[in-house]
């Protein structure tokens, strides 16, 4: 691609750098910006900057947050005692659109997987363990995607927490095996967390 405009070039080579865009949708994106109100761009790169800058992770389930706690883990509504672990942000989006679930959340930030180098020191499972040891937690809800890495994850955990008082129970697989959570539909999602089933009878060992 050849730009009479190095300004132009480097707009399109950072668009190009974001998964899933080639550098033909980079240069429509760039294109379509250099069409609207300056006022409005700069909202856009502001917008963008801030977010980058500013975000944090809640200190307590590791969800982004605008503060040290994140709105669900803040809200008295929510079941304090019902914990979800998920293994990333997005998950936490797809099952919050779902509007059945009232607990609160862990985010491990990915899951055990010892082929891609991702031991539990990784993750934030020691938080989570310390976390239902104090909170006094009477169960534990993991949504995680329904394959080796997500029953291995689960398997670990569950040794961990053999001696709390803590109920373990599990998405019921209304997902396909080796499918992703975040492209389940929300009726299938729902319904995975409406009919969970006990750890024991989910995960055979
Ligand atoms: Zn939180």
């Amino acid at each position: 691609m050849e730009f009479s405009s190095s300004l132009l070039e480097n707009a399109v080579s950072e668009f190009a750098k974001l998964p899933g865009i080639g550098k033909k949708t980079a240069l429509r994106l760039v294109l379509h910006l250099l069409k609207q109100d300056p006022g409005n761009v700069e909202t856009f790169g502001e917008t963008i900057l801030k977010m980058r800058r500013e975000i944090k992770f809640c200190e307590r389930c590791f969800n982004v947050a605008d503060a040290a706690t994140c709105s669900i883990c803040a809200n008295p509504l929510r079941k304090q005692e019902l914990i979800c672990v998920v293994e990333n942000i997005r998950d936490v989006i797809a099952i919050e659109s779902t509007q059945q679930f009232s607990g609160v959340y862990h985010v491990l930030g990915g899951i055990i997987s010892p082929l891609d180098g991702v031991g539990p020191e990784q993750l934030t499972i020691e938080p989570l363990i310390q976390r239902i040891q104090q909170e006094k937690t009477e169960e534990l809800l993991f949504a995680l995607n329904p394959n080796i890495q997500g029953d291995t994850t689960i398997y670990y955990i569950q040794k961990k927490l053999q001696s709390a008082p803590v109920k373990i129970t599990t998405i019921a697989r209304g997902i396909a095996f080796g499918g992703e959570l975040e492209y389940a539909d929300e009726m299938t999602l729902a319904r995975s967390i409406t009919n969970r089933l006990p750890v024991e009878r989910y995960v055979q060992h």
